[in-house]
């Protein structure tokens, strides 16, 4: 069989592969985009009903290719984002295959350029960017064991209320899906428990504007990756339920009961770390420093915004933070079921190339490997803030296909 060639393949069809798609379309380099499912499938069958996108719709949109919407100020669902997508498939017209998995790549034997081993056989390229995704697999602790008498899911499989069993439910994880799920289940009118990590909250608005305009305004969703500090949680914000500020203290005052960190599980009784006012106080903290990050750009620029003093307002501490639980018997509490909200590691095992490190991480320059034609994109901070993000997928594809491009030359 006379293996299949081509010039740069794309392994991945969602935002960032078909961005990329869309920057070697541009400059007229030949390429293959390979999905091993449907165009955006990430946004079709692993998010929840209730998430919203957490950009507003004003500011969504892709190369060449706004978000049609008819509220502005509005926060679309995921099935809009995946129609979306996939209407920028059509729109650039995307050499695109659905159904094909690439299970590994290597180096061409004797030759430079990869072959890759795909469900529809293998394909030869000179160059492949990989863009499947920067949350590929579910990181779940390994503290709970199985247990019939308890549904435990992560993030990505929870739907919504009505597909977990009756009964309170125990939420893990604090970024912006915890915060999320147990905002929806609360308002099901389930018995909530969150166990509560690190984490930045963010104003949902300003002083009249959203977040996503002060982060644009103020130059930060540009922010190169040698600009990134230490700091490694994902920012807090929702746009569900029209967008509000997360507020854990908000959270408590509606019935929900915070708890630190879990630490361990014996029996069906889970032990919780003494951390809940640390990391609460962190997170108004950073809350805090971002407003004052705001206040002085509106000073040094002179801008004409009304002041907020209400977003300075706090709640006095909840009895679940003076008196925090630090164990919880599940059966006990009734809870039917756990939801992990824990994040998302990398599944790379399929790249036979020397770009990972120990840890399963690629090594790359705002994408660029070390290994000549192999490529990264969508990565959370390739090069800047925003490289994992909708809104700032396209410039990275398009360093990369000029980078091809002159490769190729
Ligand atoms: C809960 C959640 C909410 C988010 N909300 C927002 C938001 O509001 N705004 C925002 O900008 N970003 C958001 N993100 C981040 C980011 O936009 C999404 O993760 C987005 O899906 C990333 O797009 P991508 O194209 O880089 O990767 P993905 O959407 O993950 O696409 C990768 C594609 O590659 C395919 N694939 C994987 N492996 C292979 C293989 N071996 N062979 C063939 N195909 C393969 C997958 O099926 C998938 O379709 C959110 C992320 C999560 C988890």
């Amino acid at each position: 069989m006379p293996i299949e060639r081509v010039e740069t393949l794309v392994v991945g069809g969602g935002q960032a592969g078909l961005a990329m798609s869309h920057m070697l379309g541009k400059r007229g380099l030949p390429h293959l985009v390979l999905e091993r499912q449907r165009i955006a499938e990430r946004w079709r069958s692993e998010r929840w009903d209730g998430l919203r996108f957490q950009f507003p719709n004003w500011s969504i949109g892709l190369p060449d290719f706004p978000f049609p919407h008819a509220e502005p100020d509005g926060f679309a669902t995921p099935g809009e984002i995946a129609d979306f997508i996939t209407a920028y498939a059509a729109f650039i017209g995307a050499p695109i295959r659905c159904g094909v998995n690439v299970s590994a790549l290597r180096r061409r034997d004797g030759a430079s350029g990869f072959v890759a081993e795909t469900s529809d056989g293998a394909i030869e390229a000179d160059n492949v960017v990989v863009a499947t995704g920067p949350y590929q697999r579910p990181r779940i602790p390994a503290l709970l064991p199985d247990n019939a008498a308890i549904l435990q899911l992560d993030a990505s499989r929870y739907k919504n209320p009505s597909q977990l069993p009756p009964g309170a439910v125990l939420v893990v994880g604090s970024g912006a899906s915890g915060a999320q799920i147990a905002e929806e289940l609360l308002r099901a009118g389930r018995r909530v428990y969150l166990s509560v990590g690190q984490h930045r909250r963010m104003p949902r608005r300003y002083r009249g504007r959203d977040l996503i305009w002060w982060l644009d305004e103020m130059g930060l969703l540009q922010r190169p990756t040698e600009e990134r500090g230490p700091e490694r949680s994902l920012p807090l914000i929702s746009g569900a339920f029209g967008g509000n500020t997360i507020d854990f203290r908000q959270f408590a005052a509606a019935g929900v009961t915070l708890l630190g960190r879990m630490e361990r599980a014996d029996h069906g009784v889970i032990a919780f770390a003494p951390d809940l006012a640390r990391r609460l106080a962190y997170g108004d903290a950073s809350y805090a420093i971002f407003l004052d990050m705001m206040d002085a750009h509106v000073e040094a620029r002179g801008l004409d915004m009304p002041r907020d003093p209400g977003a300075r307002a706090a709640l006095p501490d909840p009895l679940c933070l003076t008196e925090p639980l630090r164990e919880l018997d599940l059966r006990a509490a009734g809870i039917g079921a756990v939801i992990w909200a824990t994040g998302y590691g990398f599944d790379f095992g399929w790249i036979d190339v020397p770009v990972l490190n120990p840890a399963g991480e690629p090594v790359h320059a705002k994408g660029i490997t070390g290994v000549p034609g192999l490529y990264f994109l969508g990565l959370q901070w390739l090069a800047k803030l925003n490289s994992s993000l909708l809104s700032g997928v396209g410039d990275d594809a398009a360093v990369l296909a000029d980078h091809i491009a002159a490769r190729l030359k």
